[in-house]
């Protein structure tokens, strides 16, 4: 098979047979696919006993970096080669489309419209029974025994935030456009801490954020950290000067003679 280059793995040991049917493998790809689409010969690989895919270079346009995958075998003390599989695969150079992400995890909040709904998963590890209101974990079975049982008694919300749904809620709102590291905050006047627009909260998560309330502000109605901040907090004062339009002095001109027009109306038995 001439300068082919052969790839091969401690357990497969290529077939001698098989390696050489390279012609067949190409007539074979040429009788599938046409001559326009295939080009050189690139690597044979030891798939397994008496099995192997000679691969060739895709010469379409459409399909750069991809390589034809010509699978042969032959049967055991026969010497008649067999072409098993023709496919088309990407190369380490191709053009493909992005990996699988499931459904779950590619929506966005912002993908969310009016009666869309995102379920939440029966161990969904941000949420717990809220008959527990605490850290327990549970199966299954006792999670649905639990909320059953919550539902009958009117206990309240059948599930509540979790310690962790709490830790990735706070780092997110700490990490986001409500946090202390944004532009805005850093050139704030005064934090969010000592302004009279924020409103406490209550709950574990209350010591560390709070709800602004100042229709000023960018973050009006969300969840923001203490040592975040804006330009429209409370103690922002506007100096009197700063009303004062700047204008200029009055001049009188002595050098040149204004032009006025005089209209003369004339009244019934009058000039
Ligand atoms: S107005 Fe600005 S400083 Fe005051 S709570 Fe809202 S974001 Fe914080």
């Amino acid at each position: 098979m001439g300068d082919n280059r052969l790839v091969t793995t401690a357990h497969k040991k290529p077939d001698a047979v098989l390696l050489a049917a390279v012609d067949l493998a190409r007539m074979a790809l040429l009788e599938d696919v046409g001559d326009a689409a295939v080009g050189d010969h690139l690597r044979a690989e030891a798939e397994g006993e008496r099995l192997l895919t000679h691969y060739f270079a895709c010469s379409h346009r459409g399909y750069v970096g991809w390589n034809w995958a010509v699978s042969v075998t032959r049967a055991s003390r026969q010497k008649v080669v067999t072409v098993n599989e023709i496919v088309l695969l990407p190369g380490p150079d191709a053009l493909t489309a992005p990996g699988w992400i499931p459904w779950k995890d590619r929506v966005g909040k912002d993908d969310l419209g009016p009666g869309d709904l995102v379920p939440v998963t029966e161990d969904d590890p941000r949420l717990v029974p809220g008959y527990l209101v605490g850290d327990e974990a549970l199966d299954e079975d006792n999670a649905r025994q639990v909320r059953e049982v919550t539902r009958e008694l009117g206990l309240g919300r059948e599930r509540v935030l979790s310690v962790e749904g709490r830790i990735e809620a706070a780092e997110r709102w700490f990490a986001g456009s409500n946090g202390p590291d944004t532009p805005l905050a850093k050139a704030a006047p005064g934090l969010c801490g000592s302004c009279g627009f924020l409103v406490r909260m209550s709950g574990p998560l209350s010591t560390m954020f709070g709800i602004c309330a100042n229709e000023s502000s960018p973050s009006d109605g969300q969840a923001v950290s203490f040592d975040h901040g804006c330009g429209a907090h409370s103690d922002v004062r506007v100096e009197s000067s700063q009303h004062q339009p700047v204008t200029a002095s009055p001049v009188h001109d002595t050098l040149n003679t204004d032009v006025f027009t005089q209209e003369v109306w004339t009244v019934a038995g009058q000039t």
